[in-house]
């Protein structure tokens, strides 16, 4: 069965990239039928973030990528949290001990820096515990077997490491960039279990991984360097026929390179998924959600950044993703971010989208602008009018506060100097005629005005504008006949007798 995991360490707000992979692998999972799992990587402590999980969640949620498993969900293989699973990894780490595969190392900070200190040159400016060095350290590879047991008894401190095996040649195939190789040499030994107990990322995902049975693992290109300790780790333990299959996703780009976190600052577009508030500096950084971005919009912006279906099509529904995704088929170069673009998907879905989608979204925008909801099918009536002019949901106020309140000035400039007493009685007698009529749509409205235009002799077109102005203020808003339904037959008068005062 598949089995995809997504697991993230709670370490700050989710990057385009984060739901990227949350993405690829939902699709994944769902198009081969199988199972979507949340796992909380959490065992580093001191990265640890409060709040972090939460927004995680409520991103998952709002991009409508609902995980089969999870913390909050439960599950067959709960917990999911691996700070909760902390008994389960030490004696896999012994395992490895005792296999020969690894080793405890009693070295102190101290000792480290000096190590350090001592190696440090131009050439290589942060000195690696590896196999250079691990002969010269205290460690159970250089102590005796009763002196190594006699630390463990008088509980020192100590970490286990891998023992990295030299000029060893590795190998697996990625989904993506298909067969990749390693030589061990350039690996150092990395720690597996921690002095506080607590396994490091390297040894818990292999574990987990196992243990939860996953069958496929993708996560981001950052994490390729570590795939060769990974692979033997699944020799070791489990076998490397247990092993998941890999697929390491290509970078998103920015402007200058890799996209960060600071570009959403820099370059004046956010590459948060939903709002974050930084724990620490109380600082916030609005996601796309805040921004006015639909989820589906925003799914499908980033399904693209990587991946496409072969064709030119480029709006898909999460529906049609789940159906057409392929991992093989996401692209092996660094795909890059264009906020612009992105917005281009937010105007399609705006289109596309039945406005009920979203008219909550945007009402809660309406009343933080001061508006007092009136009718519902009013406001749905304007939305539908004015979605087409709309690229993100902040749009729509600009477009059609005009509906909701008279405006309280006229800007009269473009008419002033053609404004005559005729252009007044036409208005006068329109005013009138729209009150008994009976056909209340734009095209009766528009044949009414033009046939009342043709009797005072004017050209309909001069009339428009003045028509616009009283019932909007300006030279702006939809095609102005449409005001008029909208606006209703009462307020439309209404704006008119203003209008003419
Ligand atoms: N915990 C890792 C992260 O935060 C997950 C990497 C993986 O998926 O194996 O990105």
């Amino acid at each position: 069965k598949v089995r995809v995991r997504f697991a993230p360490s709670p370490t700050g707000g989710l990057h385009i990239g984060g739901v990227r992979t949350v993405l690829y692998n939902y699709l994944f999972a769902k198009h081969h039928g199988g199972d979507f799992i949340l796992r909380i990587e959490d065992t580093d402590q001191t990265r640890y973030v409060p709040g972090a999980e939460e927004y995680i969640y409520q991103t998952l949620e709002w991009c409508g990528l609902h995980p089969d498993e999870s913390p909050k969900h439960g599950g067959n293989f709960a917990p999911y949290r691996q700070s909760e699973r902390k008994e389960m990894y030490r004696k896999y780490a012994e395992e490895l001990v005792q296999k020969g595969y690894a080793y405890y190392a009693f070295d102190t900070a101290e000792e480290l820096d000096a190590m350090r200190a001592r190696l440090r040159t131009n050439e290589n400016p942060s000195p690696q515990y590896d196999r250079t060095v691990r002969m010269q350290m205290r460690n159970s590879l250089v102590l005796s077997e009763q002196e190594t047991a006699d630390l463990l008894a008088a509980g020192t401190r100590h970490v286990i490491r891998i023992k990295m095996p030299e000029n060893e040649t590795l190998s697996f195939t990625d989904l993506i960039r298909g067969e990749v190789t390693f030589d061990t040499s350039v690996v150092d030994d990395k720690v597996l279990l921690k002095a506080d107990g607590m396994p490091t990322y390297h040894l818990a995902v292999v574990v987990d991984d196992y243990l939860m049975q996953i069958s496929h693992a993708f996560r981001g290109e950052e994490w390729l360097p570590s795939a060769p300790v990974h692979v033997l780790l699944w020799r070791y333990l489990f076998g490397e026929d247990a092993m998941p299959q890999w697929a390491h996703l290509p970078l998103i780009l920015g402007p200058n390179g890799k996209l960060s976190k600071r570009d959403g600052a820099k370059y004046g577009f956010p590459v948060f998924a939903a709002n974050w508030t930084d724990a620490k500096t109380g600082e916030l950084t609005e996601g796309f959600r805040e921004r006015g971005f639909l989820p589906e919009a925003f799914i499908n912006m980033l399904a693209m950044l990587g991946w496409n279906d072969g064709t030119d099509q480029e709006v898909f529904s999460l529906e049609e993703l789940v159906q057409k995704f392929a991992i093989e088929k996401v692209h092996k170069g660094g795909a890059k971010f264009d906020y612009e673009k992105a917005k281009w998907f937010n105007h399609e879905w705006i289109k596309k989208l039945d406005v009920k989608h979203y008219e909550g979204e945007v009402k809660k925008i309406f009343v933080e602008k001061g508006w007092h909801p009136g009718v519902e099918s009013y406001l749905e009536k304007v939305l539908n009018l004015v979605k087409d002019r709309c690229t993100l949901l902040s749009d729509f106020w600009e477009h059609s506060y005009f509906f909701f309140k008279a405006p309280a000035e006229l800007d009269t400039t473009p008419i002033k100097s053609k404004w005559n007493d005729t252009k007044e009685g036409f208005f006068f007698s329109f005013a009138k005629a729209l009150s008994s009529l009976s056909d209340w749509s734009a095209a009766s409205i528009e044949a009414l005005f033009k046939q009342l235009a043709e009797q005072a002799s004017i050209k309909p077109g001069e009339l428009q504008l003045p028509l616009r102005i009283m019932l909007v203020g300006g030279k702006f808003g939809p095609p102005v006949f449409d005001i008029v339904q909208v606006l209703g037959k009462e307020e439309a008068i209404g704006r008119i007798h203003s209008g003419l005062n």
